[in-house]
């Protein structure tokens, strides 16, 4: 196994060459991570299916597309976001000029989960590059056929001094953070993010945290309910409710229970047929233990929706819950699974009161038209990001920072900020 400290020293020394920095170079690399992927692309496809049966339009659309889109737009705009920027300068200093000059911080830890294992190792990976760091890449251990597909693709197109991946279990993270790093970006619990964060403070090492938490999702009584529906199912059942960014809970008007809960019923079937427990497509729990994790909630308040679940295919049918509270097990933590607990509403202010009560959320979903209403959720909740009138698309585009805020994590990446989150803005005033 390589060692924690040789790695770094050989990557630090690797850097100070300055090759990295050169603007051709880094241009060159993700043009062979390209290829690599492309190269690479059906073992990626199997190694999801193998890890978390993901079908392959899944794996393809929701991870390769995904880092394919992001690897595109960054060769596209790299010249123009690595330029110095000039800036105007204050008045006092008339004879000078004021440039930032963006920077590699040097050597970047990207430790990565196993629920979306590719996208999010090479997603945080291409702003590192793009930058024009050294990265070191943990992938997460629960995905072993993912991990070493990793291993291999890197280990084929760059040299281990330049970006290499060191596969293992704690131990092998806990080796890693002992390192000093310039840069750490770490997707994953928010336990763990303490974990790392501390680590970090050791080395004064900057982080990026991109944790989860209980992200709700609210359908107003004036929403589309077919349209609401729709999404929350999209967004909600993906990879099996086990993506950082699913409505955790629903939150619907007490008007309009009945008939969105026919509409989702109605939309599970049409996309994953009557039988999904038989669809060969639906992805699986990651593992026993999340699996018997996700059982105790099967039983808290009752089944609304499916319920069914098979631990030796590690399969829990979509599930809706009624009959819960805030005070509810299934509402003390991310569920992370294809449970999702529904309390109604009547009037939108207490609830707006309960949410700001607990932890900042990762994402926030409204389905509603009333724009008044969707000011208000904007202006009294803190979160991450969201959509309204949708699930999960914000975390698609480019233009949009995406992270998330006070226990559901810090700093933001995707499009030009995943090179800014890996840059240092060097502030320059030359008379
Ligand atoms: P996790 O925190 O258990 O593990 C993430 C990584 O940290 C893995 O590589 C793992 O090996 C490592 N790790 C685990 N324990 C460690 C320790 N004690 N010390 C150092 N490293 C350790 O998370 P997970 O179970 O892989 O992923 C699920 C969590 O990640 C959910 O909470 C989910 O919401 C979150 N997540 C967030 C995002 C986001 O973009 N914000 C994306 C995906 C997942």
């Amino acid at each position: 196994m390589k060692q924690a400290k040789q790695l770094v020293a050989s990557q630090r020394a690797f850097f100070y060459t300055g090759q990295t920095k050169n603007i051709e170079y880094r241009i060159h690399a993700l043009q062979q991570l390209r290829q690599g992927i492309e190269k690479y692309q059906q073992r990626i496809l199997d190694a999801l299916h193998i890890d978390l049966n993901k079908s392959e339009t899944e794996a393809y659309n929701s991870e390769i597309r995904i880092v394919l889109g992001e690897l595109d737009f960054a060769l596209e705009h790299l010249m123009e976001w690595a330029a110095p920027r000039a800036v105007p300068t204050s008045a006092v200093i008339p004879d000078g000029t004021s440039t930032i000059y963006p920077e590699p911080y040097g050597v970047a830890l990207i430790i990565a989960p196993w629920n979306y294992p590719f996208q999010l190792a090479f997603g945080p990976l291409i702003g590192a590059i793009a930058a024009g760091n050294c990265a070191v890449i943990k992938p997460s251990e629960l995905t072993p056929a993912v991990s070493r597909l990793t291993n291999d693709l890197i280990t084929d197109i760059f040299p281990e001094e330049y970006v290499a991946v060191m596969e293992g279990e704690v131990e092998t993270s806990t080796a890693l953070l002992k390192e000093k790093f310039d840069y750490i970006f770490f997707t994953g619990s928010t336990g763990v993010g303490r974990i790392v964060m501390k680590a970090a403070a050791e080395h004064l090492t900057p982080v990026t945290l991109e944790l989860g938490g209980k992200s709700p999702v609210i359908v107003h009584k004036d929403a589309d309910l077919k349209l609401a529906a729709q999404r929350i199912v999209r967004g909600k059942f993906l990879n099996a409710g086990q993506t950082c960014v699913a409505p955790d809970y629903l939150l619907v008007h007490q008007d309009v229970h009945d008939k969105l809960l026919e509409e989702i019923g109605e939309e599970i079937q049409d996309k994953f047929g009557k039988d999904v427990m038989g669809n060969p497509g639906f992805p699986h729990i990651v593992n026993t233990r999340n699996f018997d994790r996700l059982s105790v909630f099967l039983e808290d308040g009752h089944a609304l929706i499916g319920g069914r679940s098979d631990r030796d295919q590690l399969l829990i049918e979509p599930t809706l819950v009624g009959n819960v509270d805030w005070d509810s097990p299934v509402m003390q933590e991310e569920i992370f699974g294809p449970i999702l607990p529904v309390m109604t509403y009547d009037d939108l202010n207490p609830l707006l009161a309960e949410i700001v009560r607990r932890p900042k959320p990762l994402a926030l979903y409204l389905f509603t038209q009333h724009e008044e209403l969707q000011n208000q959720v904007l202006d009294q909740v803190s979160f991450g990001g969201g959509c309204i009138n949708d699930t999960l698309s914000h975390m698609t585009s480019h233009y949009l920072p995406f992270g998330g805020v006070g226990e559901s994590g810090m700093g933001s990446y995707h499009g030009q900020q995943s090179f800014e989150v890996f840059s240092h803005h060097k502030s320059i005033l030359k008379r």
